[in-house]
């Protein structure tokens, strides 16, 4: 924790969907499954993932798939945690459907800062579900403003 570590945008997209696949679902990442689901072709999917593998977030190895390393974990959780607290504020404050909400949260979530987040997280006393019920990681910056 505590290192910078900068991905763009869709590196960021990557990184989250990998996290979903991998770490909540335990399910092998193939370049295949990406491309389907960024509806890309393939030579794209590679592309990214040696990108990410440049900056240590991911292991990729050539037809066998792509995990994510330690830093690609934290990475992820950081996102996610975005991702997340946005989908309650939507939800619970504009009482907005929860899969709308998941949508809008992934054109934004990625441009919020980790304090207006933060600022979101204390208002609903630090939430530990999404409205769809995945895990909230909890940011100990976030309890110590209290
Ligand atoms: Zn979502
Ligand atoms: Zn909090």
């Amino acid at each position: 924790m505590g290192v910078k570590i900068s991905a763009t945008p869709k590196e960021g997209r990557y990184l989250t969907f990998m996290y979903r696949q991998q770490i909540e679902e335990g399910r092998r990442v193939t370049t295949t499954i990406l491309a389907k689901s960024f509806k890309v072709n393939p030579a794209t999917v590679t592309e990214i993932l040696q990108k990410l593998a440049e900056k240590k977030l991911v292991e990729y190895t050539r037809y066998y798939g792509a995990g994510l390393t330690e830093r690609g974990v934290v990475k992820a959780q950081k996102l996610l945690r975005k991702h997340r607290i946005l989908e309650v504020l939507f939800v619970k404050f504009l009482r907005y459907d929860a899969e709308k909400a998941c949508e809008e949260a992934s054109k934004i979530d990625y441009y919020c800062s980790e304090d207006l987040i933060n600022a979101i997280c204390r208002t609903y006393e630090h939430p530990n579900r999404c409205p769809c019920n995945k895990i909230i990681f909890s940011d100990p910056k976030c309890r110590g403003q209290q």
